[in-house]
């Protein structure tokens, strides 16, 4: 996909945003904890690398991404820190892996022994970061048992290097501690099978890292708060004051005075009850803004403008107050006058996660950097 440079319509990253994120959480860790940024997905959509160069310069002191092909953007463009994939990784990328020096995560002996056996007659050496599921349900050992097979298996076979062990919360961002303490307990008990402990013991999410950090062990998995996001969506208040580092932006490039009657978009699903200024907008689905953000409104001159009928792939129309010269700036995430649209009023809108919206925004919009 092209990216759209000669369209008003840019995704602005506040770099310095992200820099007081990361940095207040690196500060405020226990015992020299590791801090890893987590830049998955296009660093949640705001665009890794730039991230990653704001994460070093703020504190951080390595990466997770979700697939390797993320992690091989961080090294081709340099960055020489410990990075750990997430997910489960393809066995016949062991190799590569291994010669980028990427640590993944196992989560089965089974992945070991057919590692292994791609491993065996090299030199290289591959950074293993077991995988427990404490309750997530997603990857992981089950039990102790395989958890000790996996480590005996490890420590027999010197093409690997038993580097980390973690788990992951499903409830950190909740009030309701029960499930998270399940989860906390089930952890300890596989510990008990961990000795000597690897170099990194890692639980903590953003949200166990905000809420939970007397557990955070000597490394933390930091995501959506470096952007800025409150990873409860507001539900639970953050220590400290986070910055939403991302705004959207684009223009008023049609402005007309339409007659009382007057249908508006596919479907004809919007019909004008009296003589109304419609603005359209060069931005559509095919950018991130859902065909779900129809009736939302966006900024204009701090006036807030309902988008009418549907979102078209790339364009949309608005309801202005008046008319405007084209080329008015319209704010679709940010502030705009006195008032502001987050990612979280989205989110609402659209019955979803912020997390989402942020991942929803595609390669064509142009992703400008500041400060
Ligand atoms: C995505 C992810 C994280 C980061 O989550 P945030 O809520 O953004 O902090 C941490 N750990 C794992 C295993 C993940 O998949």
């Amino acid at each position: 996909m092209v990216v759209a440079k000669h369209r008003n319509a840019e995704l602005i990253i506040d770099r310095s945003a992200i820099y007081k994120n990361i940095n207040a959480e690196k500060q405020r860790l226990q015992n020299n904890a590791a801090l890893f940024m987590v830049v998955k997905a296009n660093g949640y959509g705001h665009g890794a690398i730039q991230v990653a160069e704001t994460a070093v310069k703020a504190g951080a002191d390595g990466f997770c991404v979700a697939m390797l092909d993320e992690g091989i953007e961080l090294r081709d463009a340099g960055f020489k820190q410990p990075i750990l994939i997430l997910g489960i990784s393809r066995i016949e990328d062991v190799s590569l892996i291994a010669q980028k020096n990427i640590s993944v995560t196992v989560a089965s002996l089974e992945w070991l022994k057919r590692a292994n056996e791609i491993l065996k007659n090299t030199n290289l050496l591959l950074h293993v970061h077991l995988g427990l599921d404490t309750g997530m349900g997603r990857i992981g050992f089950q039990n102790a048992t395989e958890l000790k097979a996996a480590i005996d298996y490890l420590k027999k076979n010197n093409n690997f290097d038993f580097e980390g062990i973690f788990t992951h919360f499903a409830t950190a961002d909740e009030h309701d501690k029960t499930y998270f303490d399940l989860q906390v307990s089930r952890f300890n008990d596989f510990m008990k099978v961990v000795n000597p402990r690897p170099k990194y013991v890692h639980v903590s999410n953003t949200a166990t890292s905000l809420w939970h950090s007397q557990c955070n062990g000597n490394m933390v998995r930091y995501g959506i708060a470096g952007y800025g996001l409150n990873p409860s969506g507001g539900y639970v208040k953050p220590p400290f004051k986070l910055y939403p580092a991302l705004s959207l932006t684009s223009e008023i490039v049609h402005c007309k005075l339409v007659s009382p009657n007057h249908s508006i978009g596919y479907g004809a699903t919007y019909t004008t009850k009296e003589q109304q200024w419609i603005g359209t907008v060069p931005i559509g689905y095919a950018d991130g803004i859902t065909r779900k953000m129809q009736g939302f409104s966006l900024l204009v001159n701090g006036y807030e403008c309902p988008i009418v009928g549907r979102v078209c792939m790339d364009q949309l129309m608005i309801k202005l107050p008046e008319e405007v010269p084209v080329g008015t700036k319209v704010t679709i995430v940010g502030k705009n006058g006195d008032k502001e649209i987050t990612l979280q009023d989205i989110a609402n809108y659209c019955d979803t996660i912020h997390y989402e919206v942020a991942c929803l925004f595609t390669n064509r919009l142009k992703r400008v950097y500041i400060n």
